[in-house]
C-alpha cells in the first residue's frame, strides 16, 4: 500500500527540499558574507590602499572599516580576468574593488548581484558598438571605452583609467564609479537612471534628476561649461553615472551648484562626502 504512494512521497520530499533550499539560500549567503567580512584585512592590501587610493584616508574611520569589509566580500565573490597582457594581481583587484565598494557604504547591499566578472584591459580598449543595445549593454564611448557595464554579469575596465581615477579623486572623473553606478542601475533591469530606491521618494528623485538632466542637455547643446561632464546628457542612465562620479569626487562643488541633485544622491548613497 505504502509502496504505491512512494513516487508521491519522493516528489513531496523533493519539493520540500527545493523550497527549503530557495528560502534558505539568502540566509546562507548572508552568513558566509558576515564570515568573510570579519576576516582580517590583509596587511599587503592595506598597503595597496595607502599607495593607490589616498582618498581612502579622507573618509571617516567607521566608513574605512566598512569599506574594508566590503572589499573582502567583493573580492571573494567576483572573478577578475586580465586581457592584452594584463596579469591580475592584488594591486589591480584591491584598487578596483575599493572604488566599486564606495557605492555600497551604509546601504543594504547585495554586492552587485548580477555581476560575476571584472575584465581588465591595460588601457582604453576598442569595442565594436556604441550606445545602449537591446541586451541593455552600455558602451562608454565618451572615454574611448575606458569602461563598459553589461547587465549580464560583467564590467570591463581599463586599468590605466581605473588607477588614474583612484589616484586623482578630485577631477570629477572616475571610470570605476561610473561603471558600478550602471551596475546599481541595472539591478532594476536595463539602465535608465532609476536605480532601486529604498525611500518612497521616487517622485522627488525623478523630478530632480529629470530637471538636472534637461539643464545639462541644454548646456551640452550650447557647448557651455558644466560641473557634470556633457557625456551625462547622452541619456538618463549616463546622467546618473556621471552624477555619481561628481558626487564622490567633487561633492562640495555639487552641493553648492546642484544642491537638490546632491541631496538626492546623498539619500541614495547614504553618505555625505562633502564633509570628508
Ligand atoms: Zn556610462
Amino acid at each position: 500500500m505504502l509502496l504505491s504512494y512512494l513516487p508521491l512521497i519522493i516528489l513531496m520530499g523533493l519539493t520540500l527540499f527545493a523550497i527549503a533550499y530557495v528560502a534558505g539560500k539568502p540566509l546562507l549567503v548572508k552568513k558566509r558574507r558576515v564570515r568573510i567580512a570579519n576576516q582580517p584585512f590583509p596587511k599587503s592590501w592595506r598597503k595597496i590602499l595607502q599607495q593607490k587610493i589616498p582618498y581612502f584616508y579622507s573618509m571617516p574611520t567607521d566608513l574605512q572599516l566598512q569599506l574594508k569589509k566590503h572589499i573582502l566580500v567583493f573580492l571573494d565573490e567576483k572573478k577578475f580576468y586580465g586581457f592584452k597582457g594584463i596579469t591580475i594581481n592584488d594591486e589591480i583587484r584591491v584598487t578596483i574593488a575599493a572604488q566599486a565598494c564606495l557605492l555600497l557604504l551604509n546601504r543594504d547591499t547585495d554586492y552587485y548581484p548580477k555581476l560575476k566578472s571584472v575584465y581588465v584591459y591595460p588601457a582604453a580598449f576598442i569595442a565594436k558598438n556604441t550606445g545602449v543595445d537591446n541586451a541593455g549593454v552600455l558602451k562608454n564611448h565618451h572615454r574611448i571605452l575606458s569602461g563598459e557595464s553589461w547587465d549580464i554579469g560583467k564590467v570591463i575596465l581599463s586599468w590605466r583609467d581605473s588607477e588614474k581615477g583612484a589616484q586623482d579623486f578630485s577631477d570629477g572623473h572616475n571610470v570605476v564609479i561610473h561603471e558600478f553606478a550602471h551596475q546599481l542601475d541595472q539591478e532594476t533591469g536595463v539602465a535608465n537612471g532609476a536605480p532601486f530606491l529604498k525611500s518612497k521618494n521616487n517622485n522627488q528623485w525623478s523630478k530632480v534628476l529629470s530637471r538636472e538632466f534637461e539643464m545639462l542637455t541644454i548646456k551640452a547643446r550650447k557647448g557651455e561649461d558644466a560641473l557634470l561632464d556633457h557625456y551625462g546628457a547622452t541619456n538618463p542612465a549616463e546622467f546618473f553615472a556621471v552624477a555619481s562620479e561628481v558626487f564622490f569626487e567633487k561633492p562640495k562643488e555639487m552641493l553648492k551648484m546642484h544642491e537638490q541633485l546632491y541631496l538626492q544622491l546623498q539619500a541614495f548613497y547614504q553618505v555625505n562626502p562633502a564633509i570628508w
